[in-house]
């Protein structure tokens, strides 16, 4: 079993240390804020007892008793692995790892749980870093089978591996992510579904859009819906961020709503009206062709085999699991008959 340290114990970080523990692994939770650390704390508590409800663990203060929550970062020096889950700021994370360094042993494994920045630069940060690696967890990771493990320009090959077996050790699905790329596997895709949706918005309405994603290819929400949901403030930092590092993930609408405060589910609006919950998604008659949604997503997926950051079935079961799909990428880009 592992000590296994987690940084940052919000949304991500509670779920992770939650992972660990169920499998019997030993877990020093650190958040720089109490208010923040308790929370966490609470969290995971409420999720044990609704795994108890339901029958899937017996003993939720023995599981519960494995985390111990740490105000003080010395007190994580005995850790085998320490993931990162702290806000998605490269200035911060980048303290955090040079803070940690001096702290953890030589050989500890350390790792981020960054979405969209590259793991190599944020290596930099790190003393020795061939031993940090990316291990993107999903929200919620109690729930997501999926954690992309992704291989820096330093991390070494038996670190990567190890990243590999871990992630099997806690029962969730590997995806080994062989280069460092951008946005790894899954938001890659997903930033093109985003780019086609938003230039096909020249052609169709946002509901003729999503009723495509919703009704025919059956995605669990509507492209428009799941930027409302995930945030637009969120998405078009990211849009920006990545734009600024080569990667084309460009939205007109989305700028637009933005610098009105139309931020989707938080404040009530974004491309849907949330004031009533959650909007309701009629199937229109007319809508785009599945291949136009689709087509700079499938390239995408092409790419990254092509490339060798991950193989076509890895690439499949990503973006299954990952984005919640009824199918994989290649299996839509069959049936659809998508020409790249
Ligand atoms: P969050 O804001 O919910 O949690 C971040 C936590 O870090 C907070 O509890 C905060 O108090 C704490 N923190 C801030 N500065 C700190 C510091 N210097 N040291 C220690 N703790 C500090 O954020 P989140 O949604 O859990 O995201 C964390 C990371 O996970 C980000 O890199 C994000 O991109 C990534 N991620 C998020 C999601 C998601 O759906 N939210 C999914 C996958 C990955």
């Amino acid at each position: 079993m592992l000590k296994v340290a987690v940084i940052g114990a919000g949304l991500m970080g509670h779920g992770i240390a939650e992972v660990f523990s169920l499998k019997g692994n030993e877990i020093f939770l650190y958040d720089s804020y109490p208010n923040a650390l308790k929370k966490g704390l609470d969290s995971i508590l409420w999720s044990l007892n609704k795994l108890k409800e339901k029958g899937k663990i017996q003993d939720v203060n023995e599981i519960f008793s494995r985390i111990k929550p740490v105000q003080d970062l010395n007190l994580i020096s005995e850790a085998d692995l320490v993931i990162e889950a702290v806000p998605e700021n490269f200035d911060i994370k980048s303290n955090v790892f040079r803070e940690i360094s001096k702290i953890v042993r030589e050989d500890a494994i350390i790792a981020t749980n960054t979405s969209s920045l590259p793991v190599s630069e944020l290596a930099k940060s790190v003393k020795n870093p061939s031993r940090f690696l990316g291990l993107h967890f999903f929200n919620p990771p109690v729930l997501m089978k999926l954690v992309e493990v992704t291989k820096g320009d330093e991390t070494s090959i038996d670190v990567f591996n190890r990243g590999v077996e871990i992630v099997k050790e806690i029962d969730k699905i590997p995806i080994p992510v062989r280069k460092d790329v951008l946005g790894f596997v899954v938001n890659r895709i997903l930033f093109r579904i985003f780019t086609s949706a938003c230039r096909l918005l020249k052609e169709y309405s946002v509901e003729e859009i999503d009723s495509l994603a919703k009704y025919v290819l059956e995605f669990p929400m509507g492209v428009f819906e799941l930027l409302d949901y995930t945030g637009i403030d969120t998405n078009y930092l990211i849009s920006n961020e990545v734009r600024k590092r080569g990667f084309d993930f460009t939205c007109d609408k989305l700028s637009e709503l933005y610098q009105k405060g139309l931020y989707g589910t938080k404040v009530g609006k974004g491309f849907y009206d949330w004031s009533k919950g959650r909007p309701e998604i009629k199937r229109t008659e007319r809508m785009p062709k599945p291949e136009d949604l689709l087509r700079d997503a499938v390239k995408e997926a092409y790419w990254l085999v092509n490339n060798g950051v991950s193989t076509e079935d890895e690439v499949n079961v990503a973006t299954k699991l990952g984005l919640g799909w009824k199918k994989g990428i290649f299996d839509y880009a069959k049936e659809f008959s998508v020409k790249v």
